[in-house]
């Protein structure tokens, strides 16, 4: 059975690869650089790779470029898409290669008979922000959608990118009858099969690399395993269906703090936090949909444990 990841290069898209070749699966990958070892050499490396992993050049923008990559798939998973924060031009830089890029796999797909089910890589950036309280007492789950003015307003560009690539994806999908499933996970940790460093890898190693201040936030937080796991059930299981979202805990930064000074004593840990208004409370985030897949969800300490040895093994940090 043919499968396609798009992005495959990527953190979550990486162990995509891994798990879909360990469960016997061909897959197709799209990468922007296919020549370039930083973005391939690690997925060549694989168990199963040399048989059944094809890599194909694609980028988001370009317009028809996904038509081979899908054509032959049984399934897509659509797990390309910006995530930075630092940006000059937030429409050229995310929103356009977010939704663009999205309307344009899904467009691949649609021309595509063999493609059977798509699962999309969307956020709960797409669920929780919709100025909606979020409070200890508030559980977050799939009925939630991101309000796109809110986002706009918040100047929260990564968020209104997935917000709108999920909106516009479940239009395309309606309209032309395509049965897609989405996956909302949070900040997502755990080890790293790519070289370099992603974004939510960023934000544990920012607080391990000898940082004065930690955040003033709280994000949910889930195993990059688990997230990639639940992409191949949601796709195998018949009855998956709508969104499914992915976090393990929600903690603010200064409990993150506190688990590394417990796992990693000897490390100059950040002692204050970068504002002195109170701290963002925590919210919660259903689990039941997700288990409804089979997710037994990795403890956030494990998480966060592995996270810190991937950084080492790396050499991301020399200590
Ligand atoms: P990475 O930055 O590791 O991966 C992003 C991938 O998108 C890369 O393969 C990148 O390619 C590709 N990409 C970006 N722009 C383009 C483009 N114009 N054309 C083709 N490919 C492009 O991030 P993650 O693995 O963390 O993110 C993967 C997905 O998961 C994204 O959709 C993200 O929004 C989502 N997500 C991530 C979370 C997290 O905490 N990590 C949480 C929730 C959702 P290249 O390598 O060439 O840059």
């Amino acid at each position: 059975k043919i499968v396609c990841v798009t992005g495959a290069s990527g953190y979550i898209a990486s162990w995509l690869v891994k798990l879909l070749l360990q469960r016997g699966y061909t897959v197709n990958a799209s990468i922007r650089e296919p020549n370039n070892p930083k973005k391939t050499e690690h997925l060549r490396a694989l168990d199963g790779a040399a048989e059944r992993l094809k890599l194909f050049k694609a980028d988001l923008l370009d317009e028809g470029s996904f038509d081979s990559v899908v054509d032959g798939c049984e399934g897509v998973f659509h797990t390309a898409s910006p995530f930075y924060h630092d940006v000059q031009d937030p429409q050229a830089e995310l929103l356009d290669p977010a939704v663009k890029g999205t309307l344009n796999v899904l467009n691949s797909c649609a021309k595509a008979s063999s493609v059977k089910r798509i699962i999309l890589t969307s956020s709960i950036a797409a669920v929780a922000y919709n100025g909606k309280p979020r409070t200890q007492d508030v559980v977050v789950d799939e009925t939630w959608f991101s309000n796109p003015e809110f986002c706009r307003e918040s100047k929260l560009w990564y968020v209104l990118s997935k917000t709108l690539a999920e909106d516009s994806a479940w239009k395309l999908a309606n309209e032309k009858g395509i049965d897609m499933v989405s996956i909302n996970p949070a900040m997502v940790i755990g080890p790293l099969l790519q070289p370099t460093l992603n974004t939510s890898a960023a934000a544990i190693l920012s607080l391990i690399k000898g940082s004065q201040n930690f955040p003033n936030a709280s994000f949910g937080w889930v195993n990059v395993k688990d997230v990639a796991n639940a992409h191949i059930l949601a796709y195998e299981t018949p009855s998956a269906s709508g969104r499914y979202c992915l976090v393990e805990s929600v903690a603010h930064y200064s409990e993150i703090v506190k688990t590394l000074r417990e796992l990693y004593p000897s490390y100059q840990l950040p002692e204050k936090c970068a504002d002195d208004k109170p701290y963002v409370p925590t919210y919660q985030v259903s689990k039941e949909k997700a288990r409804t897949l089979g997710i037994d969800f990795t403890p956030f300490d494990v998480s966060l444990k592995e996270t810190v040895e991937s950084l080492k093994e790396k050499g991301f940090v020399m200590f």
